[in-house]
This record gives C-alpha cells, sequence and structure tokens, in this order.
C-alpha cells in the first residue's frame, strides 16, 4: 500500500476508509486493496515504525511502555482487579 500525506491523497472518492492503520485495520485494508476496483483509504493517527526494534522485537515490548511510541491510554478502574485502572499497551504502528 502506498502512504501519502492528506494534501495528497490518490482518490477523492473511496469504497472502504479504515480509521487506524493498527494490525486489524492493515490486514483487512490490504486484502481489500488487492481488488483494483476498491479504493481503500487507511487513517492511521501514528507515524511508521515498522523498522523500530522496540516493534519488532518481542522481546522489546517493555520498552514501550511510556515511551514516546505509547498512546498511555488505561482503563477506568476495574473492580475485578481491586478497583485499579489497567493501563492499555497500544503502541502507535
Ligand atoms: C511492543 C508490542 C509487542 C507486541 N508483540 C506481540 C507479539 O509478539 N505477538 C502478538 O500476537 N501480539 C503482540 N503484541 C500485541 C499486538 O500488537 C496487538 O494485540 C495488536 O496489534 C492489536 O491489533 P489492533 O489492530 O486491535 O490494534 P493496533 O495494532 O494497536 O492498532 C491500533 C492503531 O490505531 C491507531 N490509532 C489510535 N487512535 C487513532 C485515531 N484517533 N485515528 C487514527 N488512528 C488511530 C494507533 O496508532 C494504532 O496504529 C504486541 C504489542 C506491543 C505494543
Amino acid at each position: 500500500m502506498a502512504s501519502s500525506t492528506h494534501s495528497k491523497l490518490p482518490a477523492n472518492q473511496y469504497d472502504f476508509v479504515f480509521v487506524s492503520g493498527g494490525t486489524a485495520g492493515l490486514v483487512v485494508a490490504c486484502r481489500l486493496s488487492e481488488n483494483p476496483e476498491f479504493q481503500v483509504l487507511v487513517l492511521e493517527a501514528g507515524n511508521n515504525h515498522l523498522d523500530n526494534a522496540r516493534i519488532n522485537i518481542p522481546a522489546g515490548w517493555s520498552a514501550v511502555l511510556g515511551s514516546n511510541i505509547d498512546w498511555a491510554f488505561e482503563t477506568s478502574p476495574q473492580e475485578c482487579v481491586l478497583l485499579l485502572a489497567v493501563l492499555i499497551l497500544l503502541a502507535f504502528s
């Protein structure tokens, strides 16, 4: 899939628009884009970190916590974990 900034989008109409270029979104978008009849747009908020070792090497996952590629989302307090909020590790793809 080609990537562009919003001012240089290759088309102005799309059959499918994905808000997020994460693992799930990209798999489905990639498969759909194999059909030349479909115009597929993926809107991703993060930058491209595909060559980032903290992403590519599974053992490096803990280095992502609290880093500049961590969205730092957390849940509301959870009854089943003593009313603690749970960190959601969601890295920018
Ligand atoms: C460091 C790390 C290592 C991991 N290693 C493994 C592993 O070895 N094996 C394994 O099975 N799983 C692993 N995981 C878990 C796996 O990456 C996740 O389960 C999977 O990526 C979740 O897919 P997803 O599509 O739901 O979300 P994500 O892949 O997290 O995608 C969500 C995307 O949405 C984007 N986004 C957020 N807000 C917006 C917005 N407002 N607009 C547009 N885009 C937005 C984010 O930037 C992100 O790219 C790892 C996770 C991390 C963080």
